[in-house]
């Protein structure tokens, strides 16, 4: 398990390395990227933790806790303007630190982390996942006026935050008791943020054939993981 800490850590740390030095503008590329992980990430929920969390709880109470997840989603979507899912509509001029996107993107990414206690289908949704994410992140925190160190803290923080919801989700009781509840919540936020992602990669309703293509190739891979 250790080593899926360290590839989650890796994988932000080098997007962001890779929008320092590259400097990539947002490209078609990216939004396919980021409708593939959409799709993956909602069909490993649908077929890793849907049967997880239902195999030994009342149905209709773990039903309240993924309702709840959604609800906590929304939430933290007022305050992070929708990073989680790929869109960043802050303000490119301030020189303040984003507290109320770093928290949220904080608790949203700890709470993904939970549920990967060992190296389960969902660890591979949620580090694909991680990578859109990262490279829009990232392309804000440098092209805004904030200051290289906040930039670089923002980030080492924030790819921190998935592998400590694991670490913690491992070590702690309380978690553990409640092991079901608390995965259902996630379900809920993760059903949220990939639903979101499918629905905004085709703003004008347009067909577009690749689109439709990675999201179809995101459910099959999800399925033979
Ligand atoms: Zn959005
Ligand atoms: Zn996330």
């Amino acid at each position: 398990m250790r080593m899926h800490y360290f590839f989650l850590i890796l994988t932000v740390l080098f997007c962001f390395g890779f929008v320092a030095i590259a400097e990539p503008r947002k490209s078609s590329g990216l939004q396919l990227l980021l409708s593939f992980s959409g799709a993956f990430l909602l069909a490993l929920t649908i077929f890793d933790l849907f049967p997880e969390v239902y195999s030994d709880s009342e149905p209709k109470s773990i039903g309240i806790f993924i309702i709840l997840g959604f609800l906590l989603q929304i939430v933290l979507e007022l305050f992070s303007k929708g990073a989680e899912h790929g869109h960043v509509h802050l303000d490119f001029e301030s020189t303040t630190f984003p507290w109320m996107l770093f928290i949220s993107l904080c608790i949203h990414s700890f709470m993904e982390g939970i549920p990967l206690i060992d190296s389960s289908p969902i660890f591979y949704g949620i580090l694909i996942h991680k990578v859109p994410i990262a490279i829009i992140l990232s392309m804000f925190l440098l092209n805004s006026k904030l200051k290289t160190s906040y930039a670089v803290g923002f980030i080492l923080v924030f790819s921190l935050m998935t592998p400590l919801g694991s670490l913690l989700s491992s070590q702690l009781e309380f978690i553990n008791q409640y092991r079901p509840q608390i995965t259902a919540i996630v379900i809920g936020i993760l059903l949220h943020i990939s639903t979101v992602i499918l629905f905004e990669s085709s703003k004008e309703h347009v067909f577009n054939i690749r689109k439709l293509g990675v999201i179809f190739l995101g459910f099959i891979v999800a399925y033979f993981i």
